[in-house]
């Protein structure tokens, strides 16, 4: 349930709802707005309910309303206004498009710098890379562990970017965070809860990517026990999801960028590298995503695509990077946004 205050309600008669909501058992999340403060009730469904009559009635509610979907924190029911996760002086979620791109999987320190030199050229604020790669046969590479996140780390000041790479393993949070700015959660782990709940414990801001076959409501289930377990700062993103279609490795849905819009307050970025698996459709889906409303993108983009060792299909080169991004930044300016 929701309790929405009556504008310009009083402190007290905030108060006293809080206080009401404590007794019976239940505790509760605060969203003050510019002129309106949302009252979050969690706990037990039938104690809430039972509540529920009875909060309407109370001085300076406006009006009490029973949530349907059980995701509660990441609702806009809950949180009107958008957030905004302040990643080291960048504002995910704000004015500025959030760009996150580089190779699928750190391979080297000389791939790495190349990389990073160039996606910094074409104006992203964020180095992408793989260090521990959940991939589909067991026989692949698998990534080079933390020797790669201390090359993220490296690179990643070096060109002053910001660093996203996966987590697979709940234990691994604290390892990552040491050299990682924002912890990615993988399709493959999107309903990992044990996982979820390991990075909502912690603070650092988690990128849930949605799961290969996942509902928009089992993501923001998703993303509702990594916020539930204190962590706020997650946003979403869209990754191409699976259906018949063998053209493209996935199907990127980019009306799950709309509906997480209406649905949530959280910041959702568009992964066109993934939702198509295929080089030739990565500028095309990242204009739609910047026309869409995504807060941001995240792109594959190795200096050699040919002798990548995952994803290069997928990849960009440098000069298609940056063609890219002068495309998105037309659209970009379009839809309001920097
Ligand atoms: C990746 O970003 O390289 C990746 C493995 O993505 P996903 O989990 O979306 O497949
Ligand atoms: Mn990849």
């Amino acid at each position: 349930m929701i309790i929405v205050m009556k504008p310009g309600s009083t402190e007290e008669s905030l108060s006293r709802v809080k206080e009401k909501i404590e007794r019976a058992g239940l505790s509760y999340h605060l969203s003050v707005g510019e002129n309106r403060t949302i009252v979050g009730v969690i706990g037990d469904k039938k104690v809430i309910s039972s509540l529920e009559e009875n909060m309407s009635a109370l001085d300076g509610v406006e009006k009490a309303v029973r949530i349907t979907e059980k995701y509660k924190l990441v609702s806009r029911e809950f949180h009107p206004e958008p957030t905004v996760i302040d990643v080291r002086g960048f504002k995910i979620g704000g004015e500025e498009l959030a760009i996150m791109a580089g190779p699928c999987a750190v391979e080297s320190m000389e791939q790495l710098r190349e990389a990073a030199a160039e996606v910094k050229k074409g104006g992203a604020q964020f180095l992408r890379g793989g260090a521990f790669k959940p991939r589909t046969s067991p026989y692949d590479f698998q990534g080079l562990a933390e020797e790669g996140l201390k090359m993220l780390r490296e690179v990643g000041d070096e060109f002053d970017l910001r660093v996203v790479t996966e987590i697979v393993d709940l234990n691994d949070v604290e390892l990552i965070s040491k050299y990682a700015d924002v912890l990615q959660i993988g399709a493959r782990n999107m309903q990992n809860f044990r996982l979820l709940q390991a990075v909502g414990h912690g603070t650092k801001p988690v990128l849930l990517k949605r799961g290969l076959s996942a509902t928009i409501s089992e993501w923001l289930n998703a993303a509702e026990y990594v916020m539930s377990a204190g962590n706020e700062n997650v946003m979403l993103c869209e990754r191409g999801i699976r259906t018949y279609e063998t053209f493209t490795r996935n199907t990127l849905d980019l009306s799950a960028v709309a509906a997480v819009k209406e649905l949530s307050h959280l910041p959702i970025i568009v992964d066109p590298s993934h939702g198509t698996g295929r080089w030739q459709m990565v500028q095309p889906m990242a204009r739609a995503a910047v026309a869409a409303g995504a807060d941001g993108l995240i792109i594959e983009v190795h200096p050699h695509p040919e002798v990548a060792l995952s994803d290069g299909d997928q990849s960009l080169t440098p000069k298609n990077f940056r063609a890219t991004m002068d495309e998105v930044r037309k659209i970009a300016a379009i839809m309001g946004r920097k």
